[in-house]
């Protein structure tokens, strides 16, 4: 877009870009200034056992309902706390809560891990691990309920969070799982780096694998490499029968998607606990 500005000449004015900014400061400013217990919430989507279709876990998903705007997407709001740091606080008070929720469903007896999604920003903080150690401990909750999920490139990662990454699995005993595996740079050489427990094969792939034979043979070569190391997969995304079916004789392990279930709030996850 062109304007006039009055003196013969012309300023260029890209109003798409100003918005887009306008709107990313005012995410920002609104996320510093947020009530965490009043606009935040998490919501709970189930994993399960592909064969058995038994519930063995759940992702905890952060949601924003702004005082001043409403609904906020975490597609749009978690890339802009990372870029302003607020995600140590944000990611300290999903891990809070949703650590609190799976001491909860543990002591009912639900034998259930809560996966809870960690930043590489996250992981170049000091303190994760003393964090993560103290909100368990606090909970009388045992590790192994805890999966985090990481998407870093840990093959081209820093040495510190190469670090940080080797203690959530040793001297913490979570279980950590490696999120949208098979989009952006995740390389195989990942799993020869660290004893991650999981693989999530992302929803882009899981998207067209009735479809696109060659996306059909990249999740085949993934599901066939990860069994042979001893990584379990879950497939993210599924949202028809046909994906389930394929997944199955593919001998994908566990699946998390729309048609399985939609992130619920804990009340509605916790009906369905009852009933697994
Ligand atoms: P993600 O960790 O890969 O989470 C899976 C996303 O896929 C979720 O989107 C979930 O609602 C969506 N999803 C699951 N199954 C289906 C399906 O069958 N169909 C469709 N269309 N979507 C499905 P959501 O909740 O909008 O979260 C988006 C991303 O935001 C997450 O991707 C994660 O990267 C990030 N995020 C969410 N909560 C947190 C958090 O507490 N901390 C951090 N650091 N990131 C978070
Ligand atoms: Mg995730
Ligand atoms: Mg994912
Ligand atoms: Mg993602």
């Amino acid at each position: 877009e062109m304007k006039d500005n009055g003196k013969n000449g012309f300023i260029f004015f890209d109003s798409k870009f100003s918005d887009k900014a306008k709107r990313k400061l005012l995410l920002e400013n609104l996320l510093k200034s947020a009530d965490y217990d009043k606009e935040f919430s998490i919501l709970y989507q189930p994993q399960l056992n592909i064969h058995s279709k038994k519930i063995i876990g759940a992702e905890a998903l952060l949601r924003w309902n702004s005082k001043e705007l409403g609904s906020v997407s975490p597609e749009e709001f978690i890339p802009i706390a990372e870029e302003t740091d607020c995600i140590n606080s944000i990611g300290l008070w999903v891990m809070e809560q949703a650590i609190k929720q799976s001491a909860k469903w543990n002591k009912m007896c639900y034998n259930v891990k809560v996966g809870i999604n960690v930043s590489p920003k996250q992981l170049d903080s000091k303190n994760l691990i003393e964090t993560l150690t103290r909100i368990l401990e606090e909970n009388s909750l045992s590790p192994k309920y805890i999966d985090i999920e990481i998407t870093e490139n840990v093959a081209v990662a820093g040495e510190y969070k190469i670090h940080q990454i080797n203690s959530l699995f040793g001297s913490l005993g979570v279980s950590v799982s490696i999120d949208d595996f098979g989009t952006g740079y995740s390389a195989l050489s990942y799993l020869k780096i660290f004893p991650f427990e999981r693989i999530k094969i992302a929803k882009p792939l899981i998207d067209v694998i009735a479809t696109d034979s060659f996306d059909y043979e990249i999740v085949k070569a993934v599901i066939t490499l990860a069994k042979s190391i001893g990584i379990r997969t879950i497939a993210e995304g599924v949202e028809s029968e046909d994906q389930l079916e394929i997944l199955t004789s593919l001998g994908c392990d566990e699946v998390q998607g729309f048609l399985l279930g939609r992130p619920m709030d804990k009340y509605e996850f916790e009906k369905l606990l009852k009933n697994n």
